[in-house]
């Protein structure tokens, strides 16, 4: 392997040093215990490290200088994902600022909006959620049914969202509503960012199989949105929505959700982690690292992994050369890190064998239950984002261009 230039040599020891001097204290320790997932907590841990990687320069990329974005050469940028991935760091709020919020604004939104809010994305100081889906309008979304009357320079909204992850610390979230109610599907949504402290906004969290409460159900009754908080033309936000829903089911996010386990250890993120988990394991009087067919299955799970890395590069390099949004192609990287999480999360259940009906806080759990979390967990990132089902519709007509 070629050796680093010398000012990389020296940038990789200040990135070093920074981390073991900003980490919290106990960091990668066992005494150190990262707060149960989903509280306020570990939402708060989130932010403060987003914050202090955003003072030190060490985040924000990817985005214009005039709305907070960080400069830095790619090969430094690597270097600083690399070393948090080695150390592993706290990782971000919970919020879905980043992985859809600041691409969309970016995109479609007005220049107060790009100025006001995705510096405060970038910095991790407001979190944000999604008020797409509703009881009626999942796989068909526009169906949507909550509905926006225009009221002097204000909207008055009515109406539920469900399923809305984060939504629980969320400060704004991204809403789509009915603003036609004569107009055919698809030309009669708009798009609006909202407040999450204003009047007529409630939520609550509803608990799903892994114990937490990463979703939950939005209500609005008679909350009012400012009309310049409307992104893109009136009766045209479905158009905003697939850009949000491009952002969301591309590199960023298949690879965000994949990385981060929803907040907790990032156990079960890589090949590494099982190949441990293996040869810690013992079964009917050896490990399962000496077991074969366990030995193959990693393998092929690494082969995977490797697969969906390249094909992610690839897709960044192809959004850079053409400088586009992306496309239809998402719906594939999508479909096949969210079968592949599911795929490793069955595989570290067969590993650990009867440990796997051990969850976090028993003292039996393998892992602190990080395994048996991260497997429950992946049975949601086949219907999140869009179905799997209705992904292989998309890949189907409008990519291999068959029938409907
Ligand atoms: C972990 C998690 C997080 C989520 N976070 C958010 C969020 O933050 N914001 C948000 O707005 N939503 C969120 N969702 C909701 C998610 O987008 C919807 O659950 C999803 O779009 C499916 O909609 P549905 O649940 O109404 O199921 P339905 O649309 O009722 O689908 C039921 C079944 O029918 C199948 N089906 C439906 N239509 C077709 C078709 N045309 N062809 C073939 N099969 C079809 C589906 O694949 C599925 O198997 C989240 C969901 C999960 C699991």
């Amino acid at each position: 392997m070629a050796e680093e230039p010398m000012k990389l040599v020296a940038f990789r020891k200040e990135v070093r040093a920074w981390l073991r001097a900003n980490l919290p204290r106990g960091w990668g320790t066992p005494e150190f215990k990262i707060p149960e997932s989903m509280t306020l907590e570990r939402h708060q841990l989130g932010m403060w490290w987003v914050k202090k990687c955003y003072d030190a320069g060490y985040t924000g990329f990817g985005y214009p200088k005039e709305y907070g974005g960080v400069e830095r050469p790619v090969e430094e940028r690597a270097i600083i994902r690399e070393e948090m991935a080695r150390t592993g760091t706290p990782g971000g709020p919970y919020s879905l600022g980043l992985l859809l919020a600041a691409p969309t604004i970016l995109r479609a939104g007005q220049e107060w909006q790009k100025k006001r809010f995705i510096p405060r994305i970038l910095s991790g100081e407001e979190s944000w959620c999604e008020g797409f889906s509703e009881p009626n309008a999942g796989s068909d979304l526009a169906n949507v049914q909550t509905t926006a009357v225009k009221d002097g320079d204000e909207w008055v909204v009515n109406g539920q969202k469900v399923w809305s992850s984060n939504s629980r610390y969320a400060d704004f979230g991204v809403l789509l509503v009915k603003t036609d109610l004569q107009a055919p599907r698809h030309r009669n949504l708009s798009y609006f960012l909202f407040d999450c402290k204003v009047k007529g906004f409630d939520r609550r969290p509803l608990r799903q199989m892994s114990g937490e409460s990463e979703f939950g159900e939005m209500f609005f009754d008679n909350m009012r949105v400012p009309d310049k908080n409307m992104v893109g033309e009136l009766n045209r936000g479905w158009y905003v929505a697939m850009t949000t829903l491009g952002a969301e089911r591309g590199g960023g996010g298949a690879a965000a959700a994949a990385a981060t386990e929803g907040g907790r250890r990032t156990v079960g993120a890589g090949t590494l982690d099982l190949v441990e988990l293996a040869k810690n394991t013992k079964r009917y009087g050896k490990t399962a690292w000496e077991d074969s067919h366990f030995r193959q299955q990693i393998m092929q799970i690494a082969i995977e992994s490797e697969a969906m890395r390249y094909s992610g590069v690839r897709n960044i390099a192809r959004l850079r050369a053409l400088r586009q949004p992306p496309g239809n192609e998402v719906s594939i990287s999508k479909n096949f890190s969210a079968e592949m999480r599911q795929r490793r999360g069955e595989l570290s259940m067969d590993i650990i064998g009867a440990y796997s009906q051990m969850m976090r806080g028993s003292p039996l759990a393998i892992d602190d239950g990080d395994w048996v979390y991260a497997s429950l967990r992946a049975k949601g990132a086949t219907i999140e984002m869009g179905t799997s089902e209705v992904n292989r519709n998309i890949i189907a007509e409008r990519i291999l261009g068959l029938p409907r």
